[in-house]
């Protein structure tokens, strides 16, 4: 069985519902189908999510909470006349009123944003199980919160609860047994008296994850661009698409900056040994990216570059299995980076697995990166898209032992 998980950008426009339809349609494994809040159509546009935060932040400002809700209403709009779907196509008058007509002035501003937060992918999911019943499935929309996703609060946000494993694997199996497919909203749980609480932001993988590991099923996640790259494409052009990742090196590069997935979307996949896609939903030929937990230890060679900025450092990753182990890796990386900023330190005290981890300046951070992925990247001679074959790979280590000097 597959869980399908579909973001922001791939449910904008009511012809992006349409193309996922397509998509769920060519795969019959493809039984639960994970949805984000439709997202930005255009640059310059908003996404339903940040709407619903301003929303949350502005509710008791009449005129501008009233200006916000027209511009969600707009959109949400849109997308069911572009469906043929009226909103009463999608809930029972009673839901209808429990997602969206509560009085949430009178809640205090955490539990409104919480309440408030999450509507996006309540609408995006209910959309798509209408829109695919139209088309003459058995689907249901399932709330998250009641299949089982129990979320409990540490260290600034909302986390899922192991204990859902269990629960999901029950209500799934059981509503699978009367309906072809499943559709449920991402990005958040029910904390223990049963409230809605919303996941960090990008939380929809985390749920797809959560739903793939209870099922043991594969878990797709689907957005618009084509996988994983060896870098932040927007930033480095030239960088290539990863055919085959190790958990470890997603979860570094995860952690480090890369956003095409949630660091918290990896291990529940890893403890179940089940594998996950990162595809294209407009370009659904394309192979994408696979992540599964093969043992790749050998690899060690640099794969990829992250990039992030915290509050108190910019943080940049050189990211590759077994890559930790590699000193002389990581002394190159601090000669390389000093040539820029004399302070650039490498963060050794926490080994992390596949991940050679340094700190620098922000205002040198965008020259570090592209220098890091051209050093050790482009001229590593090391080819990531070769048919996946283990011991082609373990031949090709050695090319990065010739590992060219800056
Ligand atoms: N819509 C939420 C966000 O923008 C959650 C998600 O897409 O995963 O963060």
């Amino acid at each position: 069985m597959i869980v399908a998980k579909f973001g922001g950008s791939s449910l904008a426009t009511a012809d992006n519902f349409k193309a996922v339809t397509d998509i769920i349609r060519e795969d019959a494994a493809r039984k639960v189908i994970v949805c984000s809040a439709p997202g930005k159509r255009f640059t310059g546009d908003s996404k339903i999510t940040d709407l619903l935060l301003y929303l949350a932040a502005n509710y008791l400002t009449p005129r501008l909470r009233l200006k916000i809700q027209a511009e969600i209403e707009e959109r949400f709009k849109a997308i069911l006349k572009g469906l043929g779907l009226k909103i009463s196509d999608l809930f029972s008058s009673d839901d209808y009123e429990s997602y969206f007509q509560q009085d949430f002035s009178l809640l205090s501003p955490e539990n409104r944003s919480d309440l408030l937060i999450p509507l996006g992918e309540v609408f995006s999911a209910a959309t798509l199980a209408a829109y695919l019943s139209k088309q003459g499935y058995k689907a249901k929309f399932c709330d998250a919160g009641k299949l089982g996703l129990s979320v409990y609060w540490s260290e600034d946000a909302y986390h899922v609860h192991g204990d859902s494993l269990v629960k999901l694997r029950t209500h799934i199996s059981k509503l699978l047994a009367d309906h072809d497919l499943l559709v449920v909203p991402g990005f958040y749980g029910f904390d223990l008296q049963g409230c809605r609480r919303p996941l960090s932001r990008g939380g929809s993988d985390v749920t797809a994850s959560w739903l793939a590991a209870a099922t043991n099923s594969t878990c797709e996640i689907w957005s618009d661009v084509s996988g994983v790259y060896e870098a932040d494409p927007n930033i480095i052009q030239e960088a290539w698409k990863i055919d085959y990742l190790s958990y470890a090196e997603m979860l570094a590069m995860a952690r480090f900056g890369a956003q095409i997935l949630h660091p918290e979307a990896i291990k529940p996949m890893l403890d179940a040994g089940q594998i996950m896609y990162v595809k294209n939903s407009f370009r659904p030929q394309d192979i994408g990216t696979e992540i599964n937990s093969y043992n790749l230890a050998k690899r060690v060679a640099p794969l990829a570059v992250s990039l992030k900025h915290t509050s108190i450092t910019t943080l940049l990753a050189i990211n590759g299995e077994g890559i930790e182990e590699r000193r002389d890796l990581a002394k190159k990386g601090v000669e390389l980076l000093r040539t820029l900023d004399p302070k650039a330190q490498l963060i050794d005290e926490m080994k992390i697995p596949a991940c050679l981890l340094f700190s620098i300046s922000d205002e040198f951070a965008l020259k570090a990166y592209k220098s890091l992925w051209y050093h050790f990247i482009e001229l590593s001679g090391w080819t990531i898209n070769a048919d996946y074959d283990l011991e082609l790979r373990q031949s090709q280590i050695s090319l990065t032992d010739n590992f060219p000097d800056k």
